[in-house]
């Protein structure tokens, strides 16, 4: 059901870099778009290997020659200063992430800004009350007594890198625990959304007391700036979000020079339906889920399993729900799923989807573009191969497949036949049968019967292609820490 499309088409929202403290334009200057219009929203400054090279010679200064590594108490003061001025210029930063995310007003009120924004506040707490030393007592050796200890300090220079798809969510996952953790950072946005990241470079250097060089925060309108990072031997470690074909790069380019390197990368997770399953309840989930900011979600269900013999009334009801979903205008209160990210990324979608058809997918519903901006509409496919194309690859838009199964085992043998493994759900009243087949995916997260696994202080990540490490969370804070074990005499 589309909403009209009122969102503004301009903006006059040029803004600079942060290096070394600074606040610097570019020579030169990048479009960015309005999703729901086409039109552009604003120039970006377009950084240059000189200013990425500056802006890594200043975190590498701010980590080995400063006090920021040990002083816990001002980190956390440093952290409160951040969390206030986002929750001040909250509003601003609302309207922006509209504009040029092309996020709907209603996820803006959660995962892509409140939610984020919240979890500056929970690093900051957590940065006062988490043991950094961890006592492993006294044993003999050799006729003397020896006291161990392991001490945690900050991990060194991050390079984050971030995709378009939740910016501001995603920066302030890597920003908030490698300050508390004591590291120093030099971040880089999407080449799509590259205001709302600067936006955030803006407000560190006018409302926080956070040292030059901490934070330096890029923006590029290609991937050499990436590049640069993970090659760079000045940073420590690479912290990336973004595709698994991305992170395969990151991976090899940082190992060069031996980074620690923590990805968070693409998925392909399955929605099992039991037989025992409120279908009703099951099938809005499904809608909802693989309209999530339009399917650019990473942990969103985009294949779903359902019993054999429930095919057809299934696939009717997610029709049904899928038909009821207000897609349109993001600005507008009540626009459940606004536009793709870009014309490319349109073509991509629509690409698969053509293919799965020409390989034998019936197209149920959707399937369609709508002008002006890079909508697409709520897509459903059934007769999909689970080893074709669309049933493995990450489409990243509102395409779901649904996939029938013979048995639990089947539906298990389905739902891990992918090189992702970064999310999941279960659908089944009874609540121990659907988690014992939910501990048997190969997935980092899990939803049972609609259950949230999404908060400051939960873990997120993936098993497989799907990454390396934990994101969120006392596991989100010590990705940016180092272990020093420590041995002394004491007898
Ligand atoms: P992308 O991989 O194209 O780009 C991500 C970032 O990497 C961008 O900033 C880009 O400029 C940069 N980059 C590109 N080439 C690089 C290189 N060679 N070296 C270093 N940096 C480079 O991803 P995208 O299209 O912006 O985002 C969508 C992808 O992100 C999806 O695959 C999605 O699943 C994934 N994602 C994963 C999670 C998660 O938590 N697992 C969350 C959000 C998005």
């Amino acid at each position: 059901m589309p909403l009209a499309n009122s969102a503004p088409t301009t903006a006059d929202a040029a803004r600079r870099l942060l290096v070394d403290g600074r606040l610097v334009d570019a020579e030169r200057t990048f479009a960015t778009l309005n999703p729901a219009t086409g039109d552009v929203l604003g120039h970006a400054p377009d950084a240059t290997a000189e200013h990425a090279k500056t802006a890594v010679a200043a975190a590498r200064r701010a980590f080995d020659t400063t006090g920021w590594t040990t002083g816990k108490e001002f980190r956390a003061h440093c952290l409160d200063q951040l969390h206030r001025a986002l929750t001040e210029h909250l509003q601003e930063l609302r309207e922006l992430t509209i504009a040029e995310v092309g996020a709907p007003r209603l996820l803006t009120h959660g995962q892509q800004l409140d939610e984020p924004v919240e979890l500056v506040r929970y690093y900051a707490d957590l940065l006062r009350t988490h043991p950094l030393t961890e006592d492993l007592g006294e044993v003999e050796y050799l006729g003397r007594r020896h006291r161990r200890w392991v001490e945690k300090e900050a991990g060194g220079v991050l390079a984050a890198i971030v995709p378009y798809n939740y910016p501001t969510q995603l920066a302030l996952a890597k920003l908030a625990p490698a300050l508390a953790a004591g590291c120093t950072v030099v971040l880089k946005g999407a080449p799509d959304t590259p205001l709302i990241t600067l936006a955030l470079g803006e407000l560190i250097a006018r409302h926080t007391d956070i040292p030059a060089g901490v934070v330096n925060v890029l923006t590029s309108s290609g991937a050499e700036i990436g590049e640069l990072l993970t090659t760079h031997p000045g940073i420590d470690m690479v912290s990336f979000t973004g595709s698994t074909a991305t992170g395969r790069r990151v991976m090899a380019a940082a190992s060069g020079t031996v980074k620690k390197v923590f990805l968070e990368l693409g998925g392909k997770s399955a929605l099992i339906v039991l037989d025992d399953a409120d279908f009703a309840a099951a099938s809005m989930y499904a809608a909802y889920m693989i309209c999530l900011h339009a399917g650019q979600s990473c942990a969103i269900t985009s294949r779903m399993l359902v019993p054999r013999r429930h095919h057809d009334e299934i696939v009717e009801r997610v029709a049904a729900a899928l038909d009821r979903v207000r897609y349109g205008d993001p600005a507008h209160p009540k626009t459940y799923m606004g536009p793709l990210i870009s014309e490319r990324q349109r073509e991509k979608v629509d690409g698969m989807v053509r293919r799965a058809v020409a390989a034998g997918a019936t197209l149920v519903m959707g399937g369609k573009r709508v002008d002006p901006g890079f909508f697409y509409t709520p897509t459903l496919l059934t007769g999909v191969d689970p080893a074709s194309e669309l049933a493995q690859e990450e489409v990243f838009g509102p395409v779901l497949a649904v996939i029938p199964y013979d048995d639990e085992d089947h539906a298990v043998r389905i739902a891990n036949n992918s090189v992702y493994g970064l999310s999941g759900a279960v659908h089944g009243r009874d609540q121990e049968r659907a988690i014992a087949l939910a501990r048997r995916i190969r997935t980092g997260t899990f939803s049972i019967n609609g259950g949230n696994y999404f908060f400051s202080d939960t873990p997120f990540g993936g098993y497989k292609q799907s990454g390396i490490g934990r994101e969120k969370g006392v596991d989100g804070l010590e990705e940016f820490m180092e272990r020093k074990t420590f041995g002394a005499v004491v007898a």
